[in-house]
């Protein structure tokens, strides 16, 4: 089989367990095309390029599903929640669509689909869940994510995820309990936390006892967690942190803008000053945390003066990195109505203002970081130089060293020797 992943690591993490419930009935994975027996494309709709992407792959896969009838083409995630059967009238090509809530189905509907060939789709149970049993077949060999909770309530209004996973459900901690510790028996030292908004997590303890616990689990050598809205960050959560061994020192807290105004038309419930107290509580709690987040530029009704207010906004907050991104106007969210749109040349040079605004800052902080030796956990070779090895800090930096014994999986001390926006450049500490 051919897994295609677009998106978050909700949906990698969602692509791994329906691998391990297709691993049950023989399938195996493969990276290429012409020897799979069934591809399955796990979409996203976050962002309409997001669709766009998975509508281009979809067409490319006619050829091939034309020269191999036997070929089983499925689309699973939230594009499929979203469309439905739109999916296969479109490409009839498609042989199943499976909606976010359904995909615990996948090895039943291939089953039956090798015994007779029909279109099927499933987009009944937005809320459903894979069952706890389920292995995932992992990828990477380092660092993987464990899904805690799915499903957001918060509704943000430019946000198409509330319709297409569901309500909030929270899994067991035993069952979390139990996937970290198979994850560590795999060979895993990094485990992140995953949830729409982990610090809602309601299954039977709080997010702070829940990530205590796993931090006291052999084996992790490092554990994350992702997202945090800003909203619900506890100070449960921040205590947890500093007194963690391995909860590494780093929040992604999306703020999505830096004035209230636009807050408030987003729904985030928040406003800039709540978010700088939070940030100072953070910060007086774990002096060495790196703080990132996401912004959108372009949201309706959005004026210079607003964005002038969100440079400002970031320059006080000196976020070690931010995700921005273009709204994307997505059909059945509030913020698709809303008037005074902006057109598409205002949005890039937004976007280009504050990603310059931005990137001085990321490179500020990193040059703070020369000089300095970090903890680096090794990935392996880096894509483009097998010489060159990449591992990431306990703040989430990623560095660049030349290789020498160091195997993916080790615990390094890295020298850092440059720094450049993204990554950071450095020589393995022998000392
Ligand atoms: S918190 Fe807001 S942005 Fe995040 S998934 Fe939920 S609705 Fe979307």
């Amino acid at each position: 089989m051919k897994l295609l992943t677009y998106g978050c690591q909700m949906n990698v993490a969602d692509s791994e367990r329906m691998a391990g419930l297709l691993r049950q009935i023989g399938y195996t994975l493969t990276d290429d095309f012409d020897a799979a027996d069934l591809i399955l494309i796990n979409t996203c709709c976050v962002r309409a390029t997001a669709e766009d992407k998975v509508f281009g792959q979809i067409g490319r896969l006619k050829a091939l599903k034309k020269q191999k009838p036997t070929l089983i083409l499925g689309v699973a995630g939230c594009m499929a929640q979203k469309e439905g059967d739109n999916l296969i009238k479109r490409a009839p090509h498609i042989d199943f669509v499976l909606g976010t809530g359904q995909s615990s189905e996948v090895a039943r509907v291939v089953r039956s689909l090798e015994l007779e060939r029909k279109h099927f789709v499933d987009v009944s149970n937005v809320s459903g869940d894979i069952p706890s049993e389920v292995f995932p077949l992992r990828g990477g060999q380092v660092s993987t994510f464990v899904p805690i909770m799915y499903g957001c309530n918060n509704f943000c209004t430019y946000c198409i995820v509330p319709y297409v996973r569901g309500r909030e459900r929270s899994r067991k901690p035993e069952e979390i309990f139990a996937e970290v510790k198979q994850a560590v028996a795999e060979g895993f030292k990094e485990i992140t936390l995953l949830g729409q908004n982990v610090n809602s997590y309601s299954g039977g303890m709080t997010f702070a006892e829940l990530i205590g616990v796993v931090d006291k689990i052999s084996g992790v050598e490092r554990l994350r967690f992702m997202t945090s809205h800003p909203k619900d960050l506890s100070d449960e959560l921040i205590a947890a942190m500093a007194g963690g061994r391995h909860i590494c020192e780093h929040i992604h807290l999306p703020v999505q803008y830096g004035n209230d105004k636009i807050l408030k038309r987003m729904n985030r419930v928040y406003t800039v000053e709540k978010y700088l107290e939070l940030v100072k509580k953070i910060r007086a709690a774990l002096p060495h945390v790196s703080l990132t987040t996401d912004l959108i530029v372009g949201f309706p009704g959005e004026t210079d003066d607003d964005l002038r207010e969100t440079l400002d906004f970031i320059r006080e907050v000196q976020f070690d990195a931010a995700f921005t991104f273009i709204y994307s106007k997505r059909s059945g969210t509030p913020a698709a109505t809303f008037p005074a749109q902006v057109d598409d040349d205002t949005k890039h040079r937004r976007l280009d203002a504050l990603m310059k605004v931005q990137n001085e800052i990321s490179l500020a902080k990193n040059r703070a970081l020369e000089g300095t030796v970090v903890e680096v956990l090794v990935e392996g070779a880096s894509k483009t130089d097998d010489k060159i090895f990449t591992g990431r800090t306990r703040s989430n930096k990623l560095v660049l060293f030349a290789h020498g014994e160091e195997r993916a999986g080790d615990l390094i001390n890295v020298k850092i020797t440059q720094a450049q926006t993204w990554l950071l450049k450095g020589e393995v500490n022998v000392l």
